[in-house]
């Protein structure tokens, strides 16, 4: 597949061709742990369903595609693949960290990896003079995601890839993006990693990461890393994202729709006191997200009055799920203090408890705002 094709064709094609020996159309899911060998050590490419499958090479070559890059990887699930980056690094290197990430990545990283002697800062990455002030000779990467969760700030990656010296790598969580919406890797970004469970599985019904990236040694070290440490797929999983990722465009361009529709109306609203989403002209960062963004995506997070009124807000929707996750094509919504941020909890990136997360989903907008509506009567 040549991949200077557009996103939207790319996203339908790239990495699956028709199945050369039945013409099958889609992607067979290859439920299979190991390959029948001609004579020891002679195989047609697969020998051990950790090390390669011909359904998750599927996978890993179609986001490859999406995201601009030579190689991609196919993870359980985005804290595997973040894991998998950060096991590049030994005992003594330095991280910095942007200081509003998902708050996995947070436990990941303080509570799982700091054990192992990686020294992490957690930074405001729009001070840049205090991102420069925090390298040291021992800095090897800097980790960041734009837009951020929950707060939906940004970050400009291309001015923080120019502030990197040689020998810092610098690593973008797209989740909340998504290719079709910033491409990372374009903008002089290192290495890109996804939850797939997200928006390009979009339907809820997979946990999967993904990486993407151009350098071929640090794409072989990584894929040392992926079989030797097994954090893989299974082939029905890889599948399941292949076949999401096929209406990511479309789904993308929808989410962006209904969820500036609703940031709009909740920003008139009176017991909203502040609305987080890029595409708002209040966004701090407006200007940056129409340079960096495609699409402003189907994230909005909302203060309202006290954690009171955030948790029954929270329960009083009908359309709106109360659930974690989010980029399904169904409208979720969650209270990320006591949800998905609860590992963060009195840490130095701790989420405000009156802080509402909504993912917007592709419904019909009149039945999303007048849930919204009722829920906040
Ligand atoms: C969900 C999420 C992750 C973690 O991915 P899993 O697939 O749940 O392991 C990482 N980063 C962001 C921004 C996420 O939303």
């Amino acid at each position: 597949m040549n991949n200077d094709l557009h996103f939207e064709t790319l996203a339908i094609h790239a990495g699956q061709d028709p199945d050369p020996t039945t013409g099958a159309i889609m992607t067979p899911i290859y439920q299979t742990s190991t390959y029948v060998q001609r004579a020891p050590g002679e195989h047609q490419g697969y020998d051990y369903s950790r090390s390669d499958n011909p359904t998750r090479a599927a996978l890993e070559a179609l986001i490859a595609a999406l995201e601009g890059g030579e190689y991609g990887l196919a993870f359980a699930s985005g804290m595997a693949a973040t894991d998998t980056i950060l096991r590049l690094f030994k005992s003594g290197d330095h991280i910095i960290v942007g200081n509003d990430v998902y708050g996995g990545t947070y436990r990941l990283f303080e509570r799982v990896l700091s054990r192992y002697g990686l020294q992490f800062s957690w930074l405001d990455l729009n001070n840049h003079d205090a991102v420069q002030a925090a390298l040291r000779p021992e800095t090897k990467l800097l980790w960041l995601e734009t837009p951020t969760n929950p707060k939906l700030e940004l970050a400009d990656i291309a001015a923080l890839v120019d502030l990197m010296p040689d020998g810092v790598m610098v690593a973008v969580d797209n989740t909340f993006a998504s290719p079709v919406s910033q491409q990372p890797l374009r903008l002089g970004a290192d290495i890109v990693m996804h939850s797939s469970t997200k928006y390009l599985g979009g339907h809820s019904d997979v946990v999967g990461g993904v990486l993407a990236l151009n350098d071929q040694e640090t794409h072989q070290q990584l894929k040392f890393l992926q079989n030797a440490v097994g954090s893989v797929p299974g082939p029905m999983d890889s599948f399941l994202v292949l076949r999401g990722v096929k209406t990511l465009h479309i789904r993308m361009e929808r989410h962006s729709e209904n969820a500036l529709q609703i940031a709009r109306f909740l920003e008139d609203h009176p017991a909203v006191r502040q609305v987080y989403y890029p595409g708002l002209e209040s966004h701090p960062q407006h200007e940056l997200a129409k340079r960096q963004m495609k699409y402003f995506g189907g994230m909005v997070s909302m203060l309202l009055e006290n954690e009171e009124v955030a948790r029954q807000m929270s329960s009083r929707t009908k359309i709106f799920a109360l659930a974690e996750s989010l980029g399904g094509v169904e409208s979720l919504i969650e209270h990320p203090y006591s949800m998905t941020h609860a590992s963060t909890a009195d840490s130095e990136i701790a989420v405000d408890p009156a802080l509402v997360r909504l993912s917007v989903g592709i419904e019909h907008i009149d039945d999303l705002l007048a849930d919204l509506r009722q829920a906040l009567a």
